[in-house]
């Protein structure tokens, strides 16, 4: 049974490549059938921080990506972070130094340069083997002299092969990966132990990570077929690297880069199943004519073989637009309360959940949803929209330079407008849509001669504050007459 992991590293804010590895695993586990472990991979103190790991567990929560075994949730082979599994390390990292698969090695940095430059070789070749066959004698000699050694892996002499399951064959010749350290001088083990020892010990069968760690892939092999000699392991797992996600310039997406950061994106108000489905399409395709599905859809179709290795440039717009055909496919109901939290956030509602909204409240989000719904990409564009709803009149803000785009014959239009409208907001339950549309019409449009298309821009800043906004008379019929009124009046 094909169990798949994600492992990251708690150190900043979750990037949407880190995201994608995740979403491709979950997607992979659940296609098959499989396993979806979560580790955490904390053996750096000076980096690693709590916050980070909470973020990653909210991240993958808010996109729906469940996790079978890991973290939070236990499992089997836990514990799931690698901070509570030294003990774990100490053990196997003796077993290889025991069974000649990792030696101690004394030699610095400094003097693994010097004997490259003596030979004349380039002195950035990376370590040298020189402590491979150290005699107990010189050992003790290095010793005496108050060195301690790092543990080192032993590479083969033969090349290491692998096919990767995105990249098809790959090859690192004989001497191309120079022996490695698995355990720092001061006891403390390294990604290069922690990563491949876990992998093998939670059974992992298939490895699905970013295209930067291709390089560690041939150690790790080399680490599994250790591991698997000593029972520690059944085998070596496949291995998956996905394409990288690039940003300006094909350039790998910066860390620093807004467009990298997760939380960004759900703050701009992309919906989970909108970005989902984006970070999807980064290395992947549901098909060739089809791009906006669900994480149910995803999660029935994905398979490793499918993905590219070609780097995937990330698209704001693009995103953007998957994340609007998506709020379009929102039941109504569903679409107006996931806009409370934003509108709360900025301080138009009164509560950030729709239960916990006013009567008045939920009323004119009941109403005003319905109209924005077709013309929203991002959640956070309610704000905008809608604000002018929950405003009250002598507050709402006219937007500037909407003010001063106003035509000359704006004022005439206002006044026009008002002594139109007058007679409808004096009956009982007279200031509807249709009502609005007609007498304006028949006033603006027919009695003045001006075009629909000039003839309400003036009404619409003044009711909306804005030249964009949801449909005028709607507009006018959720505001209220007393309301609508007053705000022509004020731009007259
Ligand atoms: N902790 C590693 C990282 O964050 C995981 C690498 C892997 O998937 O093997 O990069």
């Amino acid at each position: 049974a094909v169990r798949v992991r994600f492992c990251p590293s708690p150190t900043g804010t979750p990037h949407v490549g880190l995201v994608r590895t995740a979403l491709y695993n979950w997607a992979y586990a659940r296609r098959t059938g499989g396993t979806f472990v979560f580790r955490i991979e904390d053996t750096d103190a000076a980096r690693d921080s709590q916050e980070s790991y909470g973020q990653l567990l909210e991240a993958l929560r808010w996109l729906g990506l469940d996790w079978d075994e890991g973290v939070e949730t236990g499992g089997p082979f836990g514990p799931y972070r690698q901070s509570e599994r030294r003990g774990i390390y100490q053990d196997v990292a003796a077993r290889l130094l025991e069974g000649g698969y990792a030696y101690e090695s004394f030699s610095t940095p400094e003097e693994v340069e010097a004997r490259h430059r003596a030979a004349g070789r380039d002195p950035k070749l990376g370590y040298d083997g020189f402590d491979r066959e150290l005699t107990e004698e010189q050992k003790t000699a290095y010793r005496a002299e108050g060195r301690r050694p790092v543990l080192r892996m032993r590479m083969p002499e033969e090349p290491v092969t692998f096919t990767d399951l995105v990249r098809g064959e790959i090859t690192y010749p004989a001497g191309s990966v120079p022996d490695y350290v698995i355990v720092r001088g001061d006891g403390n083990p390294l990604y290069t132990l922690t990563n491949p020892v876990d992998d093998a010990m939670m059974r992992i069968t298939h490895v699905l990570r970013g295209e930067d760690l291709l390089s560690s892939t041939p150690r790790q092999i080399v680490m599994h077929r250790a591991l698997t000699d000593l029972k520690l392991a059944e085998g070596v797992p496949a291995f998956a690297h996905l394409p990288m996600v690039t940003g300006e310039g094909n350039k790998k997406l910066s860390k620093r880069a807004p467009e990298s950061d997760l939380f960004l994106h759900r703050e701009r108000g992309f919906l989970p199943e909108g970005l989902l489905n984006y970070l999807a399409l980064l290395g992947w395709a549901i098909s060739a004519d089809e791009d906006v599905f669900t994480k149910e859809q995803m999660a029935a179709a994905f398979d490793v073989a499918d993905v590219t290795p070609n780097p995937a440039r990330f698209d704001v717009k693009k995103a953007e637009a998957i994340n609007g055909s998506h709020m379009r496919l929102l039941p109504a109901e569903d679409f107006r309360s996931r806009l409370v939290p934003y509108l709360h956030g900025a301080g138009l509602l009164t509560a950030p959940v729709y239960e916990e909204l006013g009567t008045y409240e939920r009323s004119v989000l009941d109403r005003s949803a319905p109209l924005v719904q077709e013309r929203m990409t991002l959640l956070g564009e309610s704000v905008g929209m809608l604000g002018f709803l929950l405003t009250h009149d002598q507050d709402l803000q006219v937007e500037e330079d909407s003010l001063t785009a106003l035509r000359p014959e704006a004022a005439e239009i206002l006044d026009t407008a008002v002594v139109a409208l007058e007679p409808l907001a004096a009956q009982q339950d007279g200031f509807t849509t249709a009502a609005i549309e007609s007498v304006l019409r028949s006033a603006i449009v027919d009695g003045m001669e001006i075009k629909p298309r000039h003839a309400f821009t003036p009404l619409r800043v003044a009711v909306t504050g804005r030249r964009v906004s949801p449909p005028l008379f709607e507009s006018m019929e959720i505001l209220g007459a007393a309301s609508s009124l007053t705000r022509l009046r004020a731009l007259r």
